[in-house]
């Protein structure tokens, strides 16, 4: 018997399903990576998260290396490259880990089809979250759409039935102390891929296992403040794990191990709310399983008939909001936070969105795509989640008439302003009161302050009360939906 795992969003040897399963099965096992050029094509070139994915699979290939194995590494795509590899080695079985978007289920459907006709096992399993597709359900064995009787469910079914055995470990790492490598693989460069070499300081969050080991050790001290800092974006509150769990440098099961042990340990309220943190990422994923058409659409149709601002104001308002650029203190710096870095804190993601959507009445989905661009943790379930959420149209979302305020949520949030001058240091020398609405500043504070409104910060796009009345009569078409 010999097998391939075949790594995809899960570049790690510890605790990993599939790793686990073909070593435990097979006598000799395989290892690949694909670059896969059907999903590359469409990248910028200088896109950060295949540099974070390219550093990540270096030292994916370091760790099989010091084993004995080797990471088998094309540029090609998967559809084609897995069949090959599977003739060229003579593989009798394909281990991967479960993909849950709509993309990636239909390219394994494919491949594994290609594979059945090589008379080659396909064969997949829950590794990226605890509780998959149909595994939490209503009484009435219907799939949830409202968040926290699905986390109640969750919880009973995790304790009732053994959390132990839903978060233990794969000994997977135990099991690759002497493999065998059946070719040398090099992995390519980014450049031969078409890519922008690697600048480490563009990436602020180191890569790879080591990468995330790092940023979970020095969470697990955070972990009972997590309740109280996680809103604030000053703060170093959450856990920053976002892009390791997208790209499976760090597995699912240890995190919620680590917010077990907190909870059993200290009663810690901190973990419990991280916890339900990690419960909303499964939540998510379990939506896109049974409502694929939330990718394009409104999770509650009757959402889909809002009518969004179009044409070249609404074109502006969109680019102001991309550059941070909207006079909104605490929207720009968030915008530039996440163009700066790929990453945006979550208070920040939900300011940020309901002001494109609800402030400049901006059709979600374009919001949505500027994320899935940016994010170097983008996740399309989540991602949509979150979107549908801030637009009211998603399961489980804010209600359409409740409309956050920006300047009241800077207030809150940002009080000392700490975030916003961190990313718009002209603002630095303005009173704190006034940061969060330089524009209703008297003319001396900003003349003191060195600000020039129009030249080195802009004026306001929207009036926020007004727009707030367009998007309630915007929003009127749904508003006894069934
Ligand atoms: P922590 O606070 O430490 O949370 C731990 C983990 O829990 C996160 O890494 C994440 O995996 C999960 N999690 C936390 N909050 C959520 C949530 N609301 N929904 C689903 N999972 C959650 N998260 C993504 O991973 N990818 C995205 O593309 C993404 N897009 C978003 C878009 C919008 C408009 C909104 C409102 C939220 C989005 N989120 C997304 C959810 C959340 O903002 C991020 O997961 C979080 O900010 C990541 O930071 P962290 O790892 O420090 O989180």
């Amino acid at each position: 018997q010999r097998a391939l795992v075949w790594f995809r969003r899960d570049l790690r040897l510890h605790d990993h399903a599939a790793l686990y399963h073909a070593l435990k099965q097979s006598r000799e096992v395989c290892f690949a990576f694909i670059f896969d050029k059907s999903i590359l094509q469409d990248l910028p070139a200088d896109d950060r998260r295949l540099r974070f994915l390219h550093a990540s699979v270096l030292e994916l290939q370091q760790l099989l290396r010091t084993r004995g194995g080797e990471l088998i590494v094309r540029y090609d795509a998967a559809e084609s490259a897995i069949p090959t590899l599977v003739h060229e080695l003579g593989i009798d079985a394909v281990f991967v880990n479960r993909d849950y978007e709509p993309a990636a289920i239909a390219r394994d459907q494919r491949v594994a089809t290609q594979l059945q006709a090589q008379s080659c096992a396909f064969l997949d399993d829950k590794d990226q979250v605890i509780f998959e597709q149909n595994e939490v359900l209503s009484q009435s064995g219907t799939p949830f759409s409202v968040f926290t009787p699905y986390k109640n469910a969750w919880l009973k079914k995790f304790y009732a039935e053994g959390s132990d055995f839903y978060a233990r470990a794969y000994p997977s790492d135990a099991y690759c102390q002497q493999l065998q490598a059946p070719l040398r693989s090099e992995v390519p460069g980014l450049a031969e891929m078409g890519f922008a070499a690697s600048l480490d300081e563009d990436l602020k969050i180191a890569s790879g296992v080591s990468g995330a080991e790092a940023l979970c050790e020095a969470f697990l001290p955070r972990l009972n403040h997590y309740d109280v800092r996680r809103d604030y974006p000053s703060v170093k509150g959450p856990s920053y794990l976002s892009v390791h769990l997208r790209f499976g440098t760090i597995s699912i099961r240890q995190l919620v191990r680590h917010a077990l042990e907190a909870i059993r340990t200290q009663a810690s309220s901190g973990a419990e709310t991280w916890l339900s943190e990690l419960i909303w990422r499964d939540f998510y994923f379990m939506i896109l399983h049974h409502h694929p058409r939330v990718v394009q659409h409104a999770f509650k149709p009757i959402y889909d008939a809002i009518q969004w601002e179009q044409g070249a104001q609404a074109d502006q308002h969109f680019a102001a909001w991309c550059s941070g650029n909207t006079g909104y203190p605490l929207v720009d710096a968030a915008m530039r936070q996440l163009n700066q870095s790929g990453y945006m804190h979550n208070r920040l993601r939900m300011v940020t969105a309901c002001f494109l959507i609800k402030d400049l009445g901006i059709d979600w989905r374009r919001g949505e795509a500027y994320f899935a661009q940016k994010l170097l943790d983008f996740d399309l379930a989540a991602n949509n989640g979150g979107w549908q959420w801030a637009a009211s149209s998603g399961c489980d979302a804010q209600p359409y008439f409740r409309i956050f305020n920006p300047i009241t949520q800077s207030e809150k949030f940002d009080a000392d302003g700490k975030f916003i001058t961190r990313y718009l240091p002209q603002l630095a020398r303005l009173d704190k009161k006034s940061l969060h609405a330089p524009w209703k500043a008297a003319p001396m504070l900003l003349q003191q302050a060195g600000i020039k409104l129009g030249e080195n910060y802009p004026y306001p796009i929207v009036e926020h009360d007004v727009a707030r009345q367009q998007t309630l009569s915007r929003y009127a078409v749904v508003k006894n939906p069934a």
